[in-house]
């Protein structure tokens, strides 16, 4: 329920995606991809898979939170607003954070990161994919830690929209409300957030992720039950940004998972 493409920073078009999904047997995904959801032109449900069209907007509570959009009309006209504004901000920034590359004498201009950026939105994972081609770090998690990190030098932090504003345009394309990844959201936003996901209208929260202990996975789905919410999971594939994630990977997860998932399918 949480797999990028090439309209954000996964290495593999939608299409390629779904074929993938289906080699494996998958009976339903949905692609996420960062503050996009323009790939959806190119695919469908097919052979027994559901393709469940997605978004995963980068908002921000007091610090970074990523929603999930699950079921939205990539068509809706709100969500599209925000997607040609966020590909504009996106832009903005990776020519602030060229500029800042270039003023230290590293070698590398937008236009290579455009190169490997096809279509869809700019991200930290292309500048991190051309600093790996020339020489500068040995990984992509190198080039984060030296780099692009939120604390290393030419980190520029993205304009984000709240998380509230964020829910109220999933909702309004149809979509579910997820909280993405939460173990990865700082503890104090996470504890002043949870309590009003409900107000805001969310459909459930991301317990399973790979980024997650089996421990953090209990304690999430606990938190969701306790405020009335269902649960989702992901493996939040990309491709060579996080190479140890495969498609499918993320398999944890129980009878409230199974039911969430029905739940999800059902009101579709
Ligand atoms: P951006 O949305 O442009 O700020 O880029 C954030 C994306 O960068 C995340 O969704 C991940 O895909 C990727 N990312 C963040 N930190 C790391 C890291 N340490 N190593 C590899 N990829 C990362
Ligand atoms: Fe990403
Ligand atoms: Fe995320
Ligand atoms: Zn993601």
């Amino acid at each position: 329920m949480h797999i990028h493409t090439t309209y954000s920073d996964g290495d593999y078009t939608p299409q390629q995606v779904v074929d993938m999904a289906r080699t494996m047997g998958l009976d339903m995904i949905a692609i996420t991809d960062h503050d996009e959801c323009r790939g959806f032109g190119d695919v469908s449900d097919d052979d027994g898979l559901s393709v469940i069209a997605g978004i995963e907007i980068s908002a921000t509570h007091g610090g970074q939170v990523h929603v999930l959009g699950l079921g939205i009309n990539p068509q809706d006209s709100g969500i599209l607003a925000h997607v040609t504004q966020a590909e504009k901000k996106r832009r903005e920034r990776a020519t602030r954070m060229a500029r800042l590359l270039r003023d230290a004498d590293i070698d590398i201009s937008l236009d290579d990161v455009d190169a490997v950026c096809s279509v869809g939105v700019i991200g930290r994972p292309h500048f991190a994919a051309v600093l790996v081609a020339k020489g500068y770090a040995s990984s992509p998690k190198e080039a984060f830690s030296r780099y692009l990190g939120r604390h290393a030098p030419f980190y520029v932090p993205l304009e984000r929209i709240t998380v509230a504003q964020a829910a109220d345009m999933i909702i309004g394309a149809g979509g579910k409300v997820v909280l993405a990844h939460p173990g990865l959201i700082k503890g104090s936003v996470l504890s002043d957030l949870v309590p009003q996901l409900g107000d805001m209208g969310f459909w459930g929260i991301e317990a399973y992720h790979p980024s997650h202990t089996t421990g953090q996975c209990r304690q999430f789905e606990s938190m969701a039950r306790a405020h009335g919410l269902y649960v989702s999971t992901g493996s939040d594939f990309h491709g060579s940004v996080k190479p140890d994630v495969k498609i499918g990977d993320e398999k944890r997860g129980g009878d409230y998972l199974g039911l969430s998932m029905r739940a999800l399918l059902e009101r579709r």
